[in-house]
């Protein structure tokens, strides 16, 4: 499968270089756009932990007790995660929350596949603020899970450092992607903005979800290349969490095992907070993956394995490594884009209500707790073609156990 198709949830509109620049509302600005001190007082009493921070302008270390003092719910930081991830687009279907209580659910991950500005620009406007009521409302964790390298290293830097930039099988420095982990000024600057979105990008967990480019190289420098993809993720990864954990000390970060990265690291050792996120995309659903002899879609040019028994021992070399405790599985049971071809229009689910649970019971048996999967192109336009999706849902909260 080609790259550009061997993303999370799907080609995104544009293919043009990110030239974004972060902007963040400032208290006034953001306050002003809420209608009336009636809807003032309910903003400030019902805001989840993002909706707040982006509201108040604080710094990641508004802190609990600040929280308390406004009525905010932290969210079930502890619990084992019961999620999907989902496109701000899928909203459309705006009873999601309530689905999702419905289901059993705990956690609704909101996603970005190669630019921050759709998602910001929901977060910061109506529709996401009673989105972010509404999950409160229904006590479910808000996460954001965002392929972030490209709006952390501006692409826009090549032009004055290029030795922030990796090095290309060329031997040229290309801003095509990623970054060059052995550059300490890249690091420094990617941190720097890792926290600054979190003002905005605040999940109600602590977890944080910062991964590459999306399928994307690493860098071949004389000081990378004998470094992994895997862990020159985590060399980034590390510098990152530290920063975030210097104003919020529960921070924790994921480190994505998908494509280039799946491969788990031996010459790097994560730093406190990093936790394992396994996305094995390329496995094929009309068998468990328990089935270690099935083939997966994988190519041969692809990094991913050619059987479910590679996954599974990929996933396990991972979990000696990050840990089973924290470890998150991020599925793609109800992606309705990746079986569409990440296209319009969407078709319909082809769901194994069997191989779910047996996933599970696979995951669960190497001790992973954490489970999410991937939702995209359910939504509005979905139910009206295909039906109302209530029943699935309702099905994979119960596969969950
Ligand atoms: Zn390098």
């Amino acid at each position: 499968m080609p790259s550009s198709q061997s993303t999370h949830s799907g080609p995104v509109e544009s293919t043009e270089p990110c030239f974004q620049v972060t902007h963040f509302v400032p208290l006034t600005e953001h306050m002003s756009a809420v209608d009336s001190p009636h809807d003032r007082r309910s903003f400030l009493r019902t805001t989840t932990r993002a909706a707040m921070v982006a509201a108040c302008g604080s710094a990641l270390s508004c802190s609990t007790s600040d929280a308390r003092r406004t009525g905010e719910v932290m969210g079930p930081r502890t619990a084992a995660t019961r999620g999907v991830v989902l496109y701000p687009f899928d909203l459309t279907l705006a009873d999601w929350p309530e689905r999702a209580r419905r289901a059993g659910l705990t956690t609704l991950g909101l996603h970005a596949a190669r630019r921050f500005d759709v998602l910001r620009d929901f977060i910061q406007g109506k529709e996401g603020r009673h989105f972010l009521r509404q999950c409160e409302r229904n006590d479910l964790a808000v996460e954001f899970e965002l392929h972030a390298m490209g709006e952390l290293l501006s692409r826009e830097l090549h032009l004055k450092d290029p030795t922030l930039f990796r090095v290309d099988e060329h031997g040229n420095r290309n801003p095509d992607a990623n970054c060059c982990p052995s550059s300490a000024a890249a690091l420094d600057i990617i941190a720097s903005k890792a926290v600054e979105w979190a003002h905005l990008f605040r999940p109600s967990t602590n977890r944080y979800f910062y991964w590459p480019d999306d399928g994307a190289q690493w860098c071949r420098c004389d000081r990378c290349r004998d470094f992994s993809a895997s862990e020159q993720a985590l060399q980034v990864e590390n510098h990152i969490v530290r920063a975030l954990r210097a104003e919020d000390r529960n921070a924790m970060l994921a480190h994505i095992a998908y494509s280039h990265t799946l491969p788990a690291p031996r010459r790097v050792t994560p730093e406190p907070g990093v936790f394992l996120e396994f996305a094995p995309i390329q496995r094929e659903y009309a068998h468990s993956i328990g089935e270690r002899a099935v083939p997966t879609q994988a190519s041969a040019a692809s990094p991913d394995p050619k059987t479910n028994g590679g996954y599974l021992d990929i996933l396990a070399a991972n979990l000696q490594v990050f840990g089973a405790d924290t470890a998150q599985v991020l599925e793609y049971w109800l992606d309705v884009s990746r079986f569409s071809g990440w296209r319009r229009p969407a078709v319909k689910l082809p769901w194994n209500a069997a191989v779910c649970r047996a996933d599970i019971a696979t995951y669960r048996a190497m001790g992973l707790q954490h489970i999410t999967t991937f939702a995209t192109f359910m939504d509005a336009d979905y139910v009206k073609r295909h039906g109302d999706l209530q029943s699935v849902l309702d099905a994979y909260g119960a596969a969950l156990g």
